[in-house]
């Protein structure tokens, strides 16, 4: 199809996820047809440099044979099974066992789902029936944060802290509830230290476990960073405090990796880079640097163990998607995992991060700039009207989608988020002479908005 006649197409057949389609039909799609490493090109044959790996995802970039090879391998080979009641593939098993080797805790045992939304949502599940199992049918209640993204079926949306995802769709639903956000820039008191706000945020969490009842509590999800919620870090000592209010009242931690996993922030998980000791992980993305949908969850055997005992008694864990642990998937994932090994992607990522952190915080003396955050290969910068006073700029008047707009414009993709954060998430195989490119690129975009 000639591109214009598929930019039309576009425009009478589609909905886009997250778009204004008002808007859209003015300013039209970016229409992406080939990939090579960290870049796109698009149908006019201009490339970008992808800053977002997509959607934080694409972590062996947009070219990698391999991924490719091993898919058309399995499709080649069976196309398709399922692991319902006693049905098995290898792919299935053996990623169930690399993912349980490499937690970042012992784990027992992994189950799959295609996205990290339905891995929030099984997580949930999970939780649920596990607690009418052991006979506390009233300990339920999951309580989240202000700004986390969890995804958009009707119960990781919930979960979800922002307002879009709530508003116009009668979301949450009922038992989930959101304590504070973890972010110092914004919500520390003037004179408040870094650790007296980590602190005071596990008291808020305890204040609202205490008035909701501990018993009526069953689990706390977090990102180790929040992503899509503006990229901020935990503050020093935060999910140490946390974690002692959620052991002192019995309430199940879940990671939410589907980001920080594989990598992203230095270490194999985020869980790792800051001290989080989950009883159950999600994780997606980057699991199969996101060349096929797949996306797991990791429990402990103290979570398994009520989850088996129910099944045998009642007669089935009722819960698992048609293409659960999906052959193909799994063995991208599978072959996604071993180039990770063998390419060191942890050593790259301490290389070319530490270019990224660096370029990112040559910026904290701009006068649009606020703040500049990261760690590893993610990180933010957040614009504001008033670097004094941390004032933001009005949303109707908002800078980061405009910079996202100069940024497409001069050749790299970013995201701009809520609270107007412009974010930086490379596929974890850029180098250093990229990260480069990419910041040249930003900065043009910068500037023209300055
Ligand atoms: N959890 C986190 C931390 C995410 O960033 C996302 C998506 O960006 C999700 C869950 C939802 O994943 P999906 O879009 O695959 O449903």
């Amino acid at each position: 199809m000639v591109s214009n006649a598929l930019r039309d197409a576009d425009l009478s057949y589609t909905i886009h996820p997250y778009t204004n389609l008002v808007a859209h039909e003015t300013k039209g799609p970016l229409i992406a047809v080939r990939g090579e490493g960290v870049r796109v090109f698009d149908d006019k044959g201009k490339d970008y440099i992808e800053g977002m790996a997509g959607l934080w995802c694409a972590s062996l970039g947009f070219s990698e044979p391999r991924l490719a090879a091993a898919a058309a391998r399995q499709m080649a080979e069976l196309p398709f099974f399922h692991m319902f009641s006693h049905k098995s593939h290898e792919p299935g098993i053996r990623l169930s066992e690399e993912l349980v080797k490499r937690a970042p805790v012992p784990m027992a045992r992994a189950f799959f789902c295609n996205s990290g939304s339905e891995a929030n949502d099984t997580a949930i599940k999970m939780i649920w029936y596990i607690n009418n199992a052991l006979g506390r049918p009233q300990k339920k209640k999951i309580i989240a944060r202000k700004r986390a993204y969890h995804g958009v079926t009707v119960a990781s949306a919930s979960l979800t802290g922002l307002p879009a995802n709530h508003r116009d769709f009668d979301l949450p639903i009922a038992n989930i509830l959101h304590t504070s956000s973890p972010d110092y820039y914004r919500e520390g008191k003037p004179g408040e230290s870094e650790e007296a706000f980590a602190k005071r945020c596990a008291d808020e969490l305890e204040a609202m476990i205490l008035a909701e009842d501990p018993n009526t509590v069953a689990a706390f999800f977090a990102e180790p960073i929040m992503g899509a919620g503006g990229v901020v870090l935990p503050p020093k000592g935060y999910f140490e405090h946390i974690q002692a209010v959620l052991k002192k009242y019995d309430i199940l931690l879940v990671a939410d990796e589907v980001i920080c996993g594989f990598g992203r922030t230095g270490q194999y998980w985020g869980s790792q880079t800051f001290g989080l000791k989950p009883d159950i992980l999600t994780c997606a993305k980057a699991l199969s640097s996101a060349y096929m949908p797949i996306s797991a969850v990791l429990v402990t055997e103290e979570v398994y163990k009520p989850l088996r005992d129910n099944s045998g008694k009642i007669g089935t864990f009722g819960h698992g998607y048609t293409y659960s642990a999906h052959p193909v998937a799994a063995a991208v994932a599978l072959e996604t995992l071993a180039i990770y090994d063998e390419r060191d992607i942890l050593g790259n990522v301490a290389v070319s991060g530490a270019r990224l952190q660096e370029r990112l915080r040559s910026f904290a003396d701009h006068p649009l700039v606020g703040n500049v955050r990261g760690i590893g290969l993610i990180g933010a910068i957040e614009l504001v009207a008033d670097k004094a006073t941390h004032g933001a700029f009005p949303a109707s008047d908002a800078v980061g989608p405009r910079v996202v707009t100069k940024a497409e414009e001069a050749g790299v993709i970013l995201r701009a988020m809520a609270g107007d954060v412009v974010a930086f998430s490379p596929p974890l195989i850029i180098t250093p002479e990229e990260v480069d490119q990419m910041m040249d690129r930003f900065t043009v975009a910068l500037e023209a908005v300055t």
